[in-house]
């Protein structure tokens, strides 16, 4: 299968699955350590929404694919550094994976500067996984009491990552913690929940998830 096959493949489940759920859902199509060439396949094919974990192998992918095909949007999804927080913030429509109030604060410069709006998530670490980024669940109210005074930022929402399970369903109990929390904070603006991945975006809906985001289902195995 080609890779315009993979995606049409996903998005039709994950267009299946926001019916049954009863809830829009979005497919950002996850292309971190995959090859320009898979990615132009979709953007000549209509694809718009792509996601990147580092800025350094973004940029040029970014830079190429926008000057060639109109419309196209790029979330961060991966850790936040600040010394790389002022290109984030020039190159990317959503970030997805802020917990803490120094990047608040540094985004909003950035984004002051830059005379934009700038769409953030905030990253949830409901499982307390050392490895992981993310606030606890008792922090994220104070964080987003925080990020209002932020002119230049919209919280469009919440994200989310489970840990690995083979076992997926082991992951419910989290889902529906991520999924409570999006629902007490929801309004017009703050309508993001980004859950599920490959392995797990048809449970991820089921649970809420408005956002999913899949690699390599998509593109096959990271290079
Ligand atoms: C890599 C990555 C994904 C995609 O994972 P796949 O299992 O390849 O679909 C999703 N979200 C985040 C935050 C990632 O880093």
């Amino acid at each position: 299968m080609s890779i315009l096959d993979n995606y049409n493949k996903i998005y039709n489940e994950v267009e299946l699955s926001s019916k049954k759920a009863g809830h829009k859902v979005e497919l950002l199509a996850v292309s971190k350590n995959q090859s320009l060439e898979k990615m132009e396949e979709l953007a000549k094919n209509n694809v718009l929404l792509f996601g990147e974990s580092k800025v350094q192998e973004a940029l040029p992918k970014i830079e190429y694919l926008s000057n060639k095909y109109n419309k196209l949007s790029f979330h961060f999804i991966g850790k936040v550094q600040t010394n790389k927080l002022k290109k984030i913030v020039e190159y990317f429509d959503l970030i997805h994976s802020v917990d803490r109030e120094d990047v608040l604060k540094l985004i909003n410069d950035y984004a002051n500067e830059l005379n934009k709006t700038q769409d953030i998530l905030i990253q949830l670490n409901i499982a307390h996984e050392q490895q992981k980024n993310g606030i606890a669940v008792d922090e994220l109210e104070r964080l987003l009491n925080k990020a209002v005074n932020f002119k230049n930022i919209a919280v469009k929402g919440l994200m989310f990552m489970p840990p690995y399970e083979e076992d997926i369903t082991k992951n419910i109990k989290y889902f529906e913690v991520a999924n409570s929390l999006f629902n007490k904070y929801k309004d017009d603006t703050f309508n993001t929940l980004s859950m599920g991945m490959s392995h797990d975006f048809m449970l991820a809906i089921e649970y809420g998830a408005t956002l999913v985001r899949v690699g390599t289902y998509i593109f096959g195995e990271r290079i």
